[in-house]
């Protein structure tokens, strides 16, 4: 099982850069040894990951270690078996960097990573513990910037401590406007009024969605709307469980999602900070529901319709994924 989904074509669709920089990555980038053993260690729930993202974000604030931190992170997902990537950031100035240039080094650096293996787009993200006004002036980076990157700024995301900030819905419709897809962090702790608010937007995806179903935090009314809604979500069984928004891999909300057979993709959120990779993610899924190597297959496949790229590649990754198979279906017991 373990080395299926190692080799298995895989398509990660929640993936923060700054989260998912590996200890050897942070050691390139300069960190100490003390705050790269301090990266994964001392985890015990939601609020302390966001402190260890400040190791991250210390390590990318030069559009060098940006360019090199992001270079390091696609070149992971591609050892994973990710063929499609979609990586998302929260654009940040920095003493000598404005958010427009942080947009465009992280663009720049996937432009220049040739790789037939994999295809990469990017996701930028409002920090929900900014104010309004500060949101709008980076979503209008954004649009900007979409203009010019039309082939690789996909979507919109909201990120951030969800204990903190709100979601503005107003923001998202503009970003819908303007040509954007939208992926929201919605639900990681309970908050009935706005898990109703992200679900009346519909957004084209939801990151997370623990406190939907009742017995997870949500309640029947948003469990009746959202079964109604049917979208997909990313969800991260390992940041869940490590972070506590989840009690167990075996008490996840996926399996509300597999026995009501509703979309979702599996994700990695920071595998760097959860020291984990796709593929591990997709083991893990696959041991605790004992799901079959076909069932994995078609997970991986049914997130290529819940991605953003364009039709055609979309069919090209479908291409690549059925060839796969094919040529795999041998060599696996009950494939
Ligand atoms: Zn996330």
């Amino acid at each position: 099982m373990e080395t299926f989904c190692q080799k298995l074509p895989k398509i990660e669709l929640h993936a923060h850069l700054n989260g998912s920089l590996s200890k050897s990555t942070l050691k390139q980038l300069g960190c100490s040894e003390e705050s790269i053993k301090n990266y994964q260690e001392t985890l015990t729930d939601i609020k302390q990951v966001f402190n260890q993202f400040q190791v991250a974000h210390n390590a990318t604030n030069t559009l060098e270690n940006l360019n090199l931190a992001t270079k390091c992170v696609i070149e992971d997902f591609a050892k994973d078996n990710v063929i499609y990537l979609e990586l998302r950031t929260t654009p940040r100035s920095e003493k000598d960097l404005s958010e427009r240039d942080y947009i465009e080094t992280v663009v720049e650096a996937i432009r220049n990573y040739e790789s037939s293996k994999i295809i990469v787009k990017l996701i930028l993200s409002l920090d929900r513990r900014r104010s309004w006004k500060e949101q709008l002036d980076t979503l209008d980076n954004i649009i900007d910037l979409k203009q010019k990157y039309p082939d690789l700024i996909k979507g919109v995301d909201l990120s951030g401590d969800p204990g903190k900030g709100e979601f503005f819905k107003k923001l998202f419709e503009k970003a819908r406007d303007n040509g954007l897809k939208t992926a929201i962090h919605c639900g990681e702790i309970k908050n009935d009024n706005e898990v109703m608010d992200i679900l009346d937007f519909k957004p084209d995806r939801i990151g997370h969605g623990t406190c939907l179903h009742p017995d997870y935090g949500g309640s029947e009314e948003i469990w009746q709307k959202y079964q109604h809604l049917k979208i997909p979500i990313e969800c991260c069984l390992t940041s869940n469980v490590v972070c506590l928004t989840s009690k167990s891999y075996e008490e996840h909300h996926v399996k509300e999602l597999l026995k009501n057979s509703l979309p979702f993709s599996l994700a990695t959120d920071d595998k760097g900070v959860f020291n984990t990779t796709l593929s591990k993610e997709f083991t893990v899924l696959g041991q605790t529901f004992s799901l079959s190597k076909n069932d994995l297959w078609n997970i991986s496949r049914n997130s290529i319709d819940y991605s953003f790229a364009d039709e055609e590649e979309k069919g090209f990754i479908r291409f690549a994924l059925e060839q796969w198979k094919i040529r795999n279906i041998e060599n696996y017991p009950n494939f």
